[in-house]
C-alpha cells in the first residue's frame, strides 16, 4: 500500500517500501527529463524491492494552463504534506506576481539548505585537466542575503526616503539616484546552515568544512556567519569538530571548520580542489560557486540539487539547470542533473543502494560514450543519443 513518508519524533525519517512522492514535471525540457529520469529511478528501485507511488503535482507553464495559478496552493500542500518531493526545471513567469516559483517554494517551505554535491563521473567531458579531484558539497544558506528581496529601485521615493534615513541617522554618504538592496545574514540563519553542513560532514566521513565567506569587507554580515560558525563548533560539536585557530590546522581524528574567502576560493577550487570537502557559505557565494564547480565537473547537464530543511524533514530535490526552451520536446538534452537530484533524494531517504546502482550504471554508460549531444560535443568517437535513450542505456546497466 502506498504511504507517506513522515518525520519520527527522534527527527529521523521514517520511509515506507512504496512512499508517496510529489513530482512536478517542470516547462521546457522538463517533459523530456523528466520520464527519462523516473524510468531510472522506477528501475533502481524495484531492483531493491521498492516501489515509488509517483503523485503528479503542477507547478510552472502547466499549472498556469490548467487552473490559472503558476504555483497551486494544492502544489505547496502537497510538498508540505508527503515532505519529499522532485521537480524538473520551471519557468521564471515574466512580470508575474511571483518573483521565482523555486524562490517561492523555498521561502514557503522553508527550506534553508541548498545542497549541491558536486563531483566528476569517469569520462565526462571536463575544462580542467584533474577533474577527479574535484568531490565537494556544497551547503548554501538558501533563505537570507541578497535574495530576500529587500530593495528599492533608484528614483523612487522608497529608495529616496531610506537614503535620506541612512544620510541622516547613520551618517551614510548615499549617492543620490541610487538602488538600494540590504543584506540580513541573522545568527540562526547561519548557524542552521553551518549546523546541517557539519552533521553532513561527520555522517559521511569527510575531512573539513570550509566556512566560505566575504567578511573582510562585509564584517557584519559574512563575517558574522564565519564567527557564528567557529561558535558554533566549540558550542555544539567540541567533541567532534574543533575550527582551525584551535588546532592550528591539525584537528586529529576531529572534523576540521576552517574558512576561506570568498574571492580566493573561486580561484583555490580550481588550483588546489583536494582542500575543499564540504562547503558552508552564504546565499550569493553559494549561487556563484555551485554554477562555477560544476563547469568544473561537466556543466549543468548534470549537477544535481535540492533544497532542505532538517529539522521538518522538508526536501524538494530539483534539476539546477534552466528550462533550456529551444530544446523543449526535442528528446535531445540530458537528464542527468533530474536523475542524480533522484540520486541524492534516494540517499536522502536512506536507499543508498539503489542511489549507489544508479551512479555505477550511469559511470557505465558514459565509459561506453553513450551520451547526449552536450557530452558528444566534447568528446571523441561518442555515440550521441536522445535523452531517453540514454536513459534507457542506463536501465541496461543496473
Ligand atoms: P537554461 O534553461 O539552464 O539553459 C541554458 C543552457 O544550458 C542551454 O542552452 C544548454 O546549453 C544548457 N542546458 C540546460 N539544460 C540542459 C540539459 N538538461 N542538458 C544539457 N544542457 C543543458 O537557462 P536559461 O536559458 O537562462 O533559462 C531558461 C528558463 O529557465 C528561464 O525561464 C529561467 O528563469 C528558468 N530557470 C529555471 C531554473 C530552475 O527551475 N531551477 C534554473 C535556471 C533557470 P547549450 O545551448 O550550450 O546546449
Amino acid at each position: 500500500m502506498a504511504e507517506k513518508i513522515t518525520m519520527g519524533a527522534d527527527g529521523v525519517l521514517s520511509v515506507p517500501p512504496k512512499p508517496i512522492i510529489p513530482f512536478i514535471e517542470g516547462d521546457g525540457t522538463g517533459v523530456d527529463i523528466w520520464p527519462a529520469a523516473r524510468l531510472v529511478l522506477d528501475a533502481a528501485a524495484a531492483k531493491h524491492g521498492a516501489t515509488i507511488s509517483w503523485k503528479e503535482v503542477l507547478a510552472g507553464e502547466k499549472a498556469f494552463r490548467e487552473t490559472g495559478s503558476w504555483l497551486p496552493d494544492d502544489t505547496v500542500e502537497a510538498f508540505k504534506d508527503h515532505l519529499i518531493g522532485i521537480k524538473g526545471p520551471l519557468t521564471t513567469p515574466v512580470g508575474g506576481g511571483i518573483r521565482s516559483l523555486n524562490v517561492a517554494l523555498r521561502q514557503l517551505l522553508d527550506l534553508y539548505v541548498c545542497l549541491r554535491p558536486v563531483r566528476w563521473f569517469a569520462g565526462v567531458p571536463s575544462p580542467v585537466r584533474r577533474p577527479e579531484l574535484v568531490d565537494m558539497v556544497i551547503f548554501r544558506e538558501n533563505t537570507e542575503d541578497v535574495y530576500a528581496g529587500y530593495e528599492v529601485e533608484a528614483g523612487t521615493p522608497g529608495a529616496e526616503q531610506l537614503a535620506e534615513y541612512l544620510r541622516d541617522q547613520m551618517g551614510w554618504p548615499i549617492r543620490d539616484g541610487s538602488g538600494i538592496g540590504i543584506k540580513p545574514i541573522s545568527e540562526m540563519g547561519s548557524k542552521r546552515l553551518i549546523r546541517a553542513a557539519i552533521n553532513y560532514a561527520l555522517d559521511h566521513d569527510r575531512r573539513s568544512v570550509t566556512l566560505v565567506h566575504k567578511g573582510n569587507i562585509q564584517k557584519f554580515t559574512e563575517g558574522a556567519f564565519r564567527s557564528w560558525g567557529y561558535e558554533l563548533v566549540t558550542e555544539e560539536f567540541a567533541d567532534r569538530a574543533v575550527g582551525w585557530e584551535d588546532c592550528d590546522g591539525e584537528p586529529g581524528d576531529r572534523l576540521l571548520v576552517k574558512d576561506t574567502i570568498a574571492d580566493i576560493t573561486l580561484q583555490q577550487v580550481l588550483t588546489r580542489p583536494v582542500d575543499f570537502d564540504v562547503i558552508a557559505t552564504t546565499n550569493l557565494n553559494g549561487d556563484y560557486l555551485s554554477d562555477a564547480l560544476a563547469a568544473q565537473v561537466g556543466g549543468i547537464g548534470i549537477a544535481p540539487g535540492a533544497n532542505i530543511n532538517y529539522v521538518t524533514g522538508h526536501g524538494v530535490f530539483e534539476a539546477t539547470h534552466g528550462t533550456a526552451p529551444k530544446y523543449a520536446g526535442q528528446d535531445k538534452v540530458n537528464p542527468g542533473s533530474v536523475l542524480l537530484s533522484g540520486v541524492l533524494m534516494f540517499e536522502h531517504l536512506g536507499w543508498t543502494d539503489a542511489a549507489a546502482d544508479i551512479v555505477k550504471a550511469l559511470e557505465a554508460t558514459i565509459a561506453d560514450k553513450i551520451v547526449t549531444y552536450d557530452f558528444a560535443r566534447l568528446m571523441e568517437g561518442a555515440t550521441e543519443v536522445k535523452c531517453s535513450e540514454f536513459a534507457s542505456a542506463i536501465v541496461d546497466r543496473l
